[in-house]
């Protein structure tokens, strides 16, 4: 399952890996992540990316802070509540693309912090509508890699399998190596 709050919140481990090109300094992955969400462009100029590397960290941490719990801190849910209060929006009935009526969101101003608001309001959905004990980080610790465990028996571990075979390695080497006592 694609989350909008995953897909923005994992675009930081590639700002932590070679060639260390963060995609939110990208203009062509803003414009197709935009497409994809349908969300509006947020601007590139170096105020704007402050505020989307604030909302990616904050959304970092509240998804470390969440996992394998059932709550937030007061203070985490005060911020991410204050992004979704800075976006009102009306309410319509309309057609989707499969012929069925949804009910979809209009905001009053499609600005910057709709854009925000979007992507806190995935995560809330994530915590509240789905099942939040999905949410996992890999079990490498040097990976960060966020994702939605979707296994039966939520059993899932990693984010791909690169980590876990660099993981099944390392604990294989270890058992073969000991560590010399003293
Ligand atoms: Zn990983």
């Amino acid at each position: 399952m694609d989350f909008l709050c995953l897909e923005f919140i994992n675009s930081r481990w590639f700002a932590r890996r070679k060639p260390f090109e963060d995609p939110l300094e990208q203009p062509e992955w803003l414009t197709r992540f935009c497409e994809k969400w349908d969300l509006p462009e947020p601007g590139t100029d170096a105020a704007t990316l402050d505020v989307l590397r604030g909302l990616r960290g904050l959304l970092a941490e509240a998804a470390a802070e969440f996992r394998g719990l059932r709550g937030l801190s007061a203070r985490l849910q005060a911020r991410l509540n204050a992004r979704l209060e800075a976006a009102p929006f009306s309410q319509r009935l309309e057609a989707a693309e499969d012929g069925r009526l949804r009910l979809g969101l209009v905001p009053c101003n499609r600005d910057p912090a709709w854009f925000s608001a979007c992507v806190v309001r995935s995560f809330a959905l994530l915590l509240t509508e789905y099942a939040p004990e999905r949410l996992k980080c890999c079990a490498n610790p040097e990976c960060g890699w966020f994702f939605y465990d979707e296994s039966k028996n939520q059993t899932r571990k990693w984010c791909d399998n690169a980590c876990a075979s660099l993981l099944k390695v390392r604990r294989f080497r270890s058992r073969a190596h000991p560590p010399a006592a003293r």
